[in-house]
């Protein structure tokens, strides 16, 4: 057991589980079988117990150079240590502008603007939020409709469920919900697309769905769509081919502003910089957060097309432009982290290292066809998901016992109901893809 770990241990043994609220966490399971982890570090965690686990997921999506890297460690450090916290509102620190102006030089078509946030959440709802600013400024002051996507996810403000079509997500707040939205159906379709290696090749056409708003609502009436690229936490969803095109085309055509939520696809994730870089489909507005620091600091932000933001600051009156804000926004830790982050990207080649390693890693998944229960595989850069048939009668109970077996065999793995959601970080090499891969079919065979 490492030093860190036995600390951890020692420390372990004497807590009391009770007074955290877990999130998005069954809390009186876990609290009867906690799962605590003491440190990380590169491809791996390190438990409590001092367990090796191999992160097949990244964390949450989100550390996609690996963990604790030591510059962005050391950025943060220094950060923390020369100017701990800036005002951001009539006040600002260079960090922010620097990373603002890095970040707008990856950014593909005429994205150049950055709005700083904290979270995928607020990336979300900052982004519903600029569209209908933009709109008043133009003077289209009834554009204030919006229009997501069944399966997806937006993060869980009022904004992003409302958009956001997750059941559970939405039930208990059904009744104060953004009145105004409707829903595309999503593109999941395992009649048509089972063991699809990439891009499914059926469901462009669901695309058109949005006609059938327009038909309803009116065009003059729906200021933005916004879907996320690939579907992620609703269990790896990959957009059929052409279907991303097919919607831009139809958002142009009705004068409509186009959303990607890359708050997982964003920073690499599928072996380009973005999604929009890889499906060659460019959005009016983006929103990120996870890997734009790693994670090593929440940050998120909204990248904005360089007309919506002329648009919205140049047409209104001298003064504050846009009312909205967060107290952490372009916080000088997250600059410090985003920075150091994008440098560890480009020195280490990790995108294009993703891509190159994107077909050993479909191979890898697609070894699993014909395992037992496995009724679809599908990927997309270094993104997985293993489709489990549900137990009679109990959803989602096959896929947690994988994921606790998985972790109790050392490899962290990530369940959507019976979905396996895999995201390693883009450092694994082959051998680990291997070691993932293998244990996640063993504990598959393994549970009933
Ligand atoms: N949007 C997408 C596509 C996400 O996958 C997530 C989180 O996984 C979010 C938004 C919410 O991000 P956060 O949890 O940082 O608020």
């Amino acid at each position: 057991m490492t030093e860190t770990a036995t600390i951890a241990n020692a420390l372990a043994s004497e807590l009391s589980l009770e007074e955290l609220w877990m999130p998005f966490t069954a809390n009186r399971a876990f609290k009867r079988a906690p799962r605590l982890l003491a440190s990380a570090s590169g491809m791996y965690y390190t438990t409590v117990d001092g367990r090796r686990v191999l992160d097949g997921t990244a964390g949450l999506w989100c550390v996609n150079a690996g963990h604790c890297r030591e510059p962005i460690v050391r950025a943060v450090q220094e950060a923390a240590a020369t100017l701990d916290f800036a005002p951001g509102f009539q006040l600002g620190h260079p960090y922010s502008f620097i990373l603002a102006e890095r970040v707008a030089e990856m950014l593909p078509g005429d994205l150049d603007h950055v709005f700083f946030v904290n979270s995928g959440s607020e990336a979300v709802d900052s982004a519903l939020k600029i569209a209908m600013a933009y709109f008043q400024s133009k003077g289209e002051t009834q554009r204030v409709r919006f229009v997501g996507r069944l399966r997806g996810y937006h993060g869980v403000g009022f904004g992003g469920i409302s958009v956001g079509g997750i059941e559970p997500n939405r039930r208990a707040y059904m009744a104060q919900l953004l009145p105004q939205v409707d829903h595309l159906p999503h593109t999941h379709d395992l009649a048509r697309n089972a063991f699809s290696r990439g891009q499914p090749a059926h469901g462009a056409e669901l695309a058109d769905d949005l006609e059938r708003i327009i038909r309803e609502r009116g065009a003059e009436t729906i200021a933005a769509v916004i879907v996320e690229p690939m579907a992620g936490s609703t269990g790896v969803l990959v957009p059929p081919k052409g279907y991303l095109k097919r919607l831009r085309e139809l958002c142009d055509k009705h004068g409509i502003l186009l959303i990607f939520d890359e708050v997982i696809t964003g920073f690499g994730r599928l072996g380009a910089p973005f999604a929009a870089d890889y499906f060659d489909v460019v959005p009016d507005l983006m929103t990120v957060a996870k890997g734009l620091t790693n994670a090593a600091v929440p940050m998120g932000a909204v990248f904005v097309r360089h007309g919506v933001y002329d648009t919205v600051v140049n047409s209104a009156p001298a003064g504050i432009e846009l009312f909205h804000g967060y107290t952490y926004s372009g916080h000088p830790l997250a600059a410090a982290a985003g920075l150091a982050t994008l440098d560890v990207y480009e020195s280490e080649g990790l995108f294009e290292r993703a891509a190159s390693l994107a077909p050993y890693w479909e191979d890898a998944l697609h070894s699993l066809r014909g395992v037992t229960h496995v009724v679809d595989i599908r990927n997309l850069g270094l993104v997985g998901g293993i489709e489990l048939e549900p137990r009679a009668g109990a959803p989602g109970a096959r896929g947690f016992e994988v994921f606790v077996d998985c972790f109790n065999r050392g490899v962290l793995a990530r369940v959507t109901g019976d979905i396996i959601a895999l995201s390693p970080p883009l450092i694994i090499d082959k051998r680990q893809i291997d070691e993932l891969i293998g244990t996640i079919g063993a504990a598959i065979k393994a549970i009933a």
